[in-house]
């Protein structure tokens, strides 16, 4: 599981606290979404349990083990970001390669990895496509195909759909179930869109001003919101 205890944050130049108190346990496995509105600390929360922030206060437990000094790199998940962050020089197979590099595996051994993920992601064919020859989802898919190479134990996803046209969105959220089914391991998924949160989670938390509000199943938050603010948040979606 994914556990954080008591997390507060406050940036050095910042005169409050960006996230109070956050006590959270996301199930192996799960598909969970933070929801909330912008400004509300979704990101810095994420950053948090990647290890590129270090909470002010309080743990973060990784499957079992105490990882609030561990760098990002030594912790058995990956990030995915809003803007791809590709690189436009490599190919679809070079992208996806770079997520191995670092680890001492044969050449073959490299093919079959990324051969899996292309699968995974459904880019067959398209191995040798720069970054500006593929659409919006397609590059979605190989930002995702290059954080699943390593075979994380988890996947961080920070809006990664924000960037898309309505119908692409909604192409890729099915996309993404499908893939989290495919692969089993957790999905923490942040958005602003209530509709998304709500069709694509297991559970959700609901976030306002660094603090989380309610933590459930869609349905529950839906039908037995805790609070007024989840009730509108919630009861907006479309
Ligand atoms: P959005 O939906 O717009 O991405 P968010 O919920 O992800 O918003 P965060 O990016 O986590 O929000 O920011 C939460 C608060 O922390 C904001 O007030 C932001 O200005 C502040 N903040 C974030 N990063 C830093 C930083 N490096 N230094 C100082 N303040 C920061
Ligand atoms: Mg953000």
């Amino acid at each position: 599981a994914i556990a954080v205890e008591g997390v507060s944050k406050r940036f050095p130049t910042g005169e409050r606290d960006v996230l109070v108190d956050v006590d959270l346990t996301i199930g192996d496995g799960e598909f969970f979404s933070i929801l909330g509105p912008s400004g509300c600390g979704k990101s810095t929360l994420l950053r948090i349990l990647a290890g590129f922030e270090r909470p002010s206060r309080g743990s973060v437990r990784l499957f079992n083990a105490d990882v609030t000094d561990t760098p990002p790199n030594k912790r058995d998940l990956n990030l995915v970001f809003q803007s791809y962050a590709l690189f436009p020089h490599l190919s679809v197979f070079g992208n996806i390669a770079f997520g191995l590099k670092r680890k001492r595996l044969s050449k073959s051994e490299i093919d079959a990895r990324v051969r899996e993920a292309v699968t995974l992601v459904e880019l067959e064919g398209r191995e040798e496509a720069r970054p500006r020859e593929l659409s919006g989802g397609q590059q979605q898919r190989v930002a995702l195909a290059r954080a699943l190479v390593n075979r994380p134990r988890a996947l961080l996803l920070d809006e990664p759909l924000a960037a898309l046209d309505l119908k692409l969105r909604q192409a890729m959220q099915e996309e993404l179930k499908r893939i989290q089914r495919e692969v089993g391991i957790t999905f923490v998924y942040v958005t602003h869109d209530q509709g998304e949160a709500l069709a694509l989670s297991d559970r959700l938390a609901v976030m306002a001003e660094g603090r989380l509000l309610q933590v459930g199943t869609p349905d529950e938050l839906y039908e037995r919101p805790s609070d007024p603010f989840v009730a509108r948040f919630i009861g907006s979606s479309t």
